[in-house]
Formats: structure tokens, sequence, C-alpha cells
């Protein structure tokens, strides 16, 4: 047995979840390895949608960009009755981000295009065809078991901490013996991904056909495929409904034909409503399918596992480089686990909405929904509570005092920096913790500058340019600031408000233990503490 280094993280599972925590502990700078017991990504193409906070955290690594070269943007939203006639339509608006609110994505190509991202950084080591068969916490490090499978040899290595992004059946969870409670929908699901060959109407939007007696969801999906998702009828053999005159049947009776469309894949999956009981276990973290499940409705698995990587990178970041007690890692679980938790529960509800067998409810819910869709503001109240919820946590590491403006993710607008460029908010906070305030910066802010913190000011499109001021070129951050009553809020590294004060009112003071300044990103502006 060979007898491998210490690590600061080592993360189990490269799929999204593994792979977007190996970019961001990478841009830190940490000593990382990555293991999956595959030779390459997964084929089966799974995830068909994301969002801009998803995106966001990409930004933070370099690869909003490339991502979104191989997605489609804003496309429609169409919930249509058995004659395919929508009863809903929508446009997803954005919750300012600074990038389009929703994307179709084919998970393979961007799988690859995250792992790409990871080779840049020369502290991620990556051990594919590697098993992981045993994850032991030995007190101030974790032991890892691993089996080369290419070669047969067993390693041994050790790490400060462990992301366990090791799938919905997840081996490390199991041998921590932390339960996956919920439940497990008795209705399987055909999932066909298809190359478009000749486009027909209505193929560049998403829509849940709410037929009762056979839901279906198509769906463009970018790189010219296309998707569609139904379920097996009580009594429909699996092997049948993977045939290829099965699937043209159903393609068939919306008018596609193999005119339209080349069959590329097909499978069938069965949905999960589940979360992990503990998210933390020691100094091993479940994260992605691993901890938590949800059927795909609204596009969040995969996107949660991404949130899940962005909140706890920055926070095992910090506690490594020693800038803050092991204790924040407590608050990943805190903040993480109640916005799933929704997220799951909307998906379950759009779920019931297309999936609906009765057709005297399917006729009621159809009526209603599309005289409902007429009133002014419609849109956006479907949006609120169907779709994803906010960049909010109402509860974790987070200074107390009440302050309305507090758990939620700043918005991201484009601003004019120190050297008089145009950039998105986040590349001049750099993935650092940040005092903005509007006029001038309050006195209760030295106690955080003394620390390192940067203090910028936020200024009106006339600001005058000068060292630590951002010109906020069509007022956005200064109208959320306003209406949110915050004259001066800390940002933490992912852009989450950890204390806010209006004017006049005192700045809750640093967290206990907090030593400095974390950076997580490289700063591409000028502004200094
Ligand atoms: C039909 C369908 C549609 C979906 N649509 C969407 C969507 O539109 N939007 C969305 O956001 N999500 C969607 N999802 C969900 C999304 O695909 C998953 O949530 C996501 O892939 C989970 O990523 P992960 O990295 O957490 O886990 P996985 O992708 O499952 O990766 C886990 C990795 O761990 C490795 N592994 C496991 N055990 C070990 C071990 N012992 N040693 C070494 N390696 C190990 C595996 O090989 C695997 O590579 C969909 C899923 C399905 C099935």
């Amino acid at each position: 047995m060979a007898e491998q280094p210490t690590y600061d993280v080592a993360i189990v599972g490269y799929g999204p979840t593994g792979a977007a925590a190996a970019n961001l502990l990478g841009q830190m700078g940490l000593k990382v390895v990555v293991i999956d017991r595959e030779a390459d990504v997964y084929a089966n193409a799974r995830a068909i949608s994301t969002d801009e906070e998803v995106l966001r955290a990409f930004q933070s690594v370099g690869l909003s960009e490339r991502l979104q070269q191989d997605m489609l943007p804003d496309r429609p939203v169409a919930f249509v009755d058995a004659e395919g006639v929508p009863f809903i339509e929508m446009k997803i608006n954005s919750r300012g981000s600074g990038h389009p609110p929703q994307q179709f994505l084919y998970q393979p190509a961007m799988d690859h295009v995250v792992r790409e991202g990871v080779s840049r950084f020369p502290s991620v080591e990556v051990l594919l065809e590697h098993e992981c068969l045993r994850v032991l916490n030995k007190g101030d490090e974790v032991e890892l078991m691993l089996a080369d499978l290419r070669t047969d040899v067993f390693k041994r290595i050790c790490a400060s901490y462990v992301i366990a992004a090791d799938g919905g059946s997840s081996p490390t969870r199991g041998q921590l013996g932390i339960g996956y409670s919920g439940r497990t929908y008795a209705e399987r699901w055909v999932v066909i991904d298809t190359k478009v060959l000749k486009e027909w109407d209505a193929h560049d939007r998403l829509r849940f056909h709410s037929n009762p007696s056979r839901p279906t969801v198509d769906c463009p999906t970018p790189l010219g495929h296309h998707r569609w998702e139904y379920p097996a009828r009580t009594g429909e053999n699996e092997q049948d409904l993977l045939r290829e005159e099965a699937i043209w049947k159903v393609l068939g009776d919306q008018g596609i034909t193999s005119e339209h469309v080349k069959i590329l894949r097909a499978v069938i999956y069965s949905h999960h409503v589940r979360v992990a009981d503990r998210w933390r276990c020691g100094r091993v973290f479940l994260a992605g399918d691993a901890a938590h499940a949800m059927p795909p409705w609204i596009g969040q698995g995969m996107s949660a596992g991404v949130r899940d990587a962005a909140n706890l990178c920055w926070k095992l970041n910090a506690v490594i480089k020693g800038q803050v007690p092991d204790s924040l890692l407590d608050s990943y679980e805190a903040e993480r686990k109640p916005h799933v938790t929704e997220v799951t529960r909307r998906a379950c509800l759009v779920g019931r909405v297309i999936t609906e067998r009765h057709g005297v409810v399917a006729t009621i819910r159809n009526h209603a929904l599309r005289a409902l869709s007429r009133l002014p503001g419609s849109h956006t109240m479907y949006q609120k509570l169907l779709w994803i919820p906010d960049a909010r946590y109402v509860e974790g590491f987070f200074a107390g005092g009440g302050h309305g403006a507090v758990g939620w993710q700043i918005p991201q607008p484009w601003v004019i920096d120190t050297s008089g460029a145009k950039v998105r908010l986040d590349d001049v906070l750099g993935g650092r913790w940040t005092i903005l305030h509007t006029g001038t910066q309050p006195a209760d802010a030295q106690v955080w500058t003394e620390l390192g913190v940067p203090a910028i000011e936020v200024a009106g499109p006339q600001g005058i340019p000068r060292a630590n001021v951002i010109r906020d070129t069509d007022g956005t951050l200064i109208g959320w600031l306003r209406r949110k009553k915050a004259a001066t809020m800390v940002l933490r590294p992912d852009g989450f408000i950890y204390a806010a004060a209006d004017s006049g009112q005192p700045l809750p003071a640093p967290p206990a233990g907090f030593t400095g300044t974390t950076t997580t990103a490289s700063t591409r502006t000028g502004a200094s503490a």
C-alpha cells in the first residue's frame, strides 16, 4: 500500500458538485484531491436547465462566459393542455444576479467545461478511476482509503476536510451512518435525448404538456439537442418503452417525426425527494445529490449542488487559513438545508400541476390558471410561487440585530470600477469580505478595515472616479440599498450580506474569532483595504 501526502480538502465525486468545488478551492490555492471511480463524465444527459445564481458562482472562477457559449438563455416556459394550448406562459424574470435568469444546457458538455476549468489549478490533483472505499474521521484529519481501479493498488490519503459529492447513492453517507429521509416516486420517467434535424413550431420553448393521459415535458437543449420526458403508464414494461417504435409513438402524438429529430438515447429514471439527516459528520461534509435529491421540474438538482459548493468552499478556505473558527462550518447546513427544502417543495408543486391525472380536475386547473394568467402581475406571481426562491438565507452565519438586508445575496449590476472600466460587481469584490457604503464611511467600519476588510463607496452615475469608489451606472445598487434601508453593509466572500446598518445606526462588529480577510478569488480591481 502506497502512503500519500496530506491534502487540505479531498473531494469524493467529480460530478458537477465536486467539479464546482474543485474549481473554487483550486482558485483559493488550497491543496485538493478529487477522486472519482469513473474514467470520464457521466455520458447520459441529465440536467437541462440552470439559473443566474449558478452562473454567478461559475463567474467567480472565470467560467461563466465559456459555459454560456454552450447554453440557450431565456427561452419561454409554457404549461399547455392536452391539445397543446397554453394555460400558463411565462418568461423567467431576472433576480438581478448579472446573468440570464434561465439557461438551458446539455449536462455532459457543461461537465467537460467545468472539469477543464479545474486543470488550470496546479494545486488540484484529480484521481480518475479511483474508488473511495472508506472515509474515517480521525481527530484533526480524515483518512481515506482508495483503490486505483486501473492497477488494483490501494492508497491511504489524509485530508483536513472531505466534501462527499458522491451522488444520490453516496457510499460516504452510508459509511457515516447518515440517514437520507424522504421518498421515491413510484412513477418511472422515460428521458429521451435527440438531435434536432428540422425545427418545428414551439421547438424553442420548455413545454409542460399537462395531459392527464400522458404528461410530457419537452425542452430545447443547446448544441442542437431536444429533450422529452414522460412517465411510464401502469403496466408498461421498461424494455418496451425504450424501443424506438414506442418512442416515436409518443413523439408522433406531438407531431414530431424522424424528419425533425434523431433519437440519441433513451433512459428510465425514478425521481426522489430526499434530504440527508445531517450534512456534516466531523470533518466530512455532504454536498449535491449526496445531501439532497429532488424531481427535475424546476431544474435545480445540479444547481443546488453548485450552490452547496459555493456556500461551503469559502468557509473551508477561511477555516483552513485560520481566519475564522471551525464552528463557521456548522452554518453550511443551517443555510443550505432550508433553501434546498423550499426548492424541492416547489419542484414537487410544479410536478403536481403537470402530472394531474384526473380529467375533470385537469380541466378545472386549465380554466382557472388560464383565467388567472390574464390578470396583471400573474407571471411575477407564478414565478414567486413556482420557480426558484430568492437568493437569501434566513438562518446562518450572519450578524444579529435583525436588519432586513442581512442574509440576502447582493444583486450584481454592472458598475464602473476605480480604473474607469465597466465590470460586474463581483469582479470588483473579488470574492473577499468587503464593506460597501453609500456616502461617508461610518466610523464603526474601522474595526473591520483594521482587520484588512476593504471598504468601497458606491457612488451614483455622476460620482467622481477615485480610489475605493465604484459608480453604479444605472442606479440598481443604490436603489436596492435604499429599499433595504442599508447605507453600509458587510459582504461575505460569497456576496451574502453578513451585517447591515442604515445611516446613523451602529454597524455590527466582526464575528468572534475573525482574524482577518479571506481572499478567495484573484482580485481584479484597485480597491484596497
Ligand atoms: C432526468 C434528469 C433531469 C435532470 N434535470 C436537471 C436540471 O434540469 N437541472 C438541474 O440542476 N439538475 C437536474 N438533474 C439533476 C442533476 O443531474 C443532478 O442533481 C446532478 O448531476 C448531481 O450532481 P452531483 O455532482 O451531486 O452528483 P453526480 O453527478 O451523481 O456525481 C457523483 C460522482 O461521484 C462518483 N462516485 C460515487 N461514489 C464514489 C466512490 N466511492 N468513489 C469515487 N467516486 C465515486 C460517481 O462516479 C459520480 O461521478 C436532473 C437529473 C435527472 C436524472
